[in-house]
């Protein structure tokens, strides 16, 4: 892919409205997915930088105009944010390519859906009503909704920009301030965040972005006393690390956790559109996608049939540089990443799964991250490659009896997070999606999102849903204030009977 113009040679911290380097001028390198070569350093945030955010983010929530601006003004401004984004879209697009080997056509259809997250939430709050109980002619009680505070956000490396603005956008409707800890390996698109805030009108230290690896600024950022709240979307066992660190001062909690998502498909389904689902539900977004359906489990009366359609599907997926338009399937996003891909590879040979699909780089491309749609037929549930989130272009196939063993196999896993059902009988696919333990199941869909829905997942994958009013519900607290308007009978203690 070629080299955008104008890529930042270093990329900053942004704190209190200012671009600045860490405190004591540590800094990383930033590989490109194709080359491995680094093309930029980033400032690795630690304690001093999360605590310079922090000061800066509680000064403009406890002395600034945000947290108290009706919901309308901070709406215009939270629209002013969506114009910003859209106005660069293809800049946007392109970096995120460039950084994360995302395909650009999907880095550009992430780009618009990150300025729909805040035109959602602007409107969102505007609607916003807060409830009021009425005990007779006694009591009022009316509730209150006040922002929480420093919102902490951390986000991972896949589609980094779409997922920070995921959180930015109800956070800051909420009227929280924010500090952003964005994934090491995707630094890239967040840089251009910044100018888009200011562009907007997002007063300074609303607005913070501290740079840096997981185990220290993250960690710092979770550690800090004067963040109330950490939402957080990762790897589980980083969710576990982040719940005990987020213990000491009992936090609020919202996490967005791994995955390994079922794609049941019935023998009575439109057979035609649930390939093209499974197909897309895996090996869109590289595979690297939390809700990618990477185990199709497919009635055995059309499992043959069904394997060797996928596996000819999966072979002609167009495997390429992450800048071209035609590419489906770009870059890993970063070495280390594409040799755990492959060692699932070679753990899903080893434990006997067949191979029909890729399995490795393709011919055409000889260097960088890139490795073919991988599919293992005749995955049995004990093998590590049904059970373990792989985060790439890999996907098990495995045959199911009858619909008890479907929902047995769905469930054969600690994950939780999302599910795909296939069917045509309509009452079996209710009763499906249901059985099938997640947090959203789409019946006869790919993941096609409604920004209105509960998003999150159960078992492993997560706690506490986003999305929504419930995504304000996670950055406010809710006060009740009870008013007597009338003479709620007191017992008179102390009064004597006589
Ligand atoms: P990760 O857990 O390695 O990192 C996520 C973020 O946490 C990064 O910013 C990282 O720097 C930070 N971090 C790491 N250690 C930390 C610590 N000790 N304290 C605080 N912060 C720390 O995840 P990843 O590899 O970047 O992302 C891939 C994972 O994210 C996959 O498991 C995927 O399923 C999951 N994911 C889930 C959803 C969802 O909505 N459920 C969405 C996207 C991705």
């Amino acid at each position: 892919m070629t080299r955008p113009d104008g890529l930042p040679a270093q990329i900053l911290h942004f704190i209190d409205g200012k671009q600045v380097p860490s405190i004591g001028g540590a800094s990383f390198d930033n590989p490109h997915p194709v080359t491995g070569q680094p093309y930029c350093t980033v400032a690795a945030g630690g304690p001093e930088d999360v605590a310079a955010a922090v000061r800066a983010a509680r000064a403009a929530f406890t002395d600034g105009t945000w947290p108290g601006l009706l919901p309308r003004a901070r709406a215009r401004v939270l629209h002013a944010i969506a114009d910003a984004i859209e106005s660069r879209d293809d800049r946007i697009a392109e970096l995120e390519a460039w950084d994360t080997g995302l395909p650009i056509t999907q880095a550009r259809g992430q780009a618009h859906r990150a300025a729909e997250n805040f035109r959602f939430f602007a409107d969102l709050v505007v609607g916003l009503h807060e409830d009021a109980f009425r005990v007779g002619d006694e009591q009022l009680s009316y509730v209150v909704r006040q922002p929480k505070g420093v919102a902490g956000l951390i986000t991972p490396w896949n589609t980094p920009f779409m997922l920070a603005t995921w959180k930015l956008a109800p956070s800051l409707a909420a009227g929280c301030t924010v500090v952003l800890k964005p994934a090491e390996w995707t630094p890239l698109s967040a840089s251009l965040l910044p100018q888009i805030m200011t562009e907007a009108g997002v007063p300074d230290g609303v607005f913070n972005i501290v740079h840096g690896l997981g185990e220290q600024a993250g960690a710092a950022l979770v550690a800090h006393p004067d963040v109330p709240l950490i939402s957080f979307t990762g790897e589980t066992t980083t969710g576990q690390v982040i719940m005990r660190g987020a213990a000491e001062h009992l936090k609020a909690l919202s996490m967005e956790l791994g995955g390994k998502s079922p794609c049941v498909i019935f023998a009575d389904a439109d057979l035609d559109r649930a390939l093209d689902g499974a197909v897309f539900g895996v090996f869109s977004l590289n595979g690297e996608r939390c809700t990618a359906g990477s185990r199709i489990l497919v009635e055995r009366s059309i499992y043959d049939d069904f394997v060797a359609r996928l596996g000819q599907r999966a072979r002609d997926v167009t495997v390429g540089a992450p800048g071209d338009p035609a590419t489906q399937l770009g870059a890993l996003v970063h070495r280390d990443h594409f040799a755990r891909v492959m060692s699932y590879v070679e753990i899903g040979l080893a434990e006997g799964a067949r191979l029909i699909a890729g399995g490795g780089r393709p011919a055409h491309l000889a260097e960088g991250n890139y490795l073919g749609a991988t599919v293992f037929a005749d995955v049995t549930p004990q093998m590590r490659i049904f059970q373990e989130e792989i985060f790439g272009p890999v996907v098990c196939v495995t045959p199911f009896a009858d619909e008890a063993e479907a929902i047995a196999l769905a469930n054969h896993t600690r994950y939780g997070l999302a599910a795909y059902v296939w069917t045509g009988d309509l009452r079996r696919g209710h009763r499906v999606a249901r059985a099938i333990q997640s947090g959203m199941a789409w019946l006869n869909s790919h993941n096609v999102r409604d920004l209105r829905t509960p998003f999150g997942g159960v078992k492993d994958s997560g706690l506490g849903h986003e999305g929504g009013h419930h995504s304000i519900d996670f950055y406010t607290d809710q006060r009740v204030i009870h008013v007597a308007v009338g003479d709620p009978r007191t017992p008179r203690f102390g009064v004597r009977a006589d």
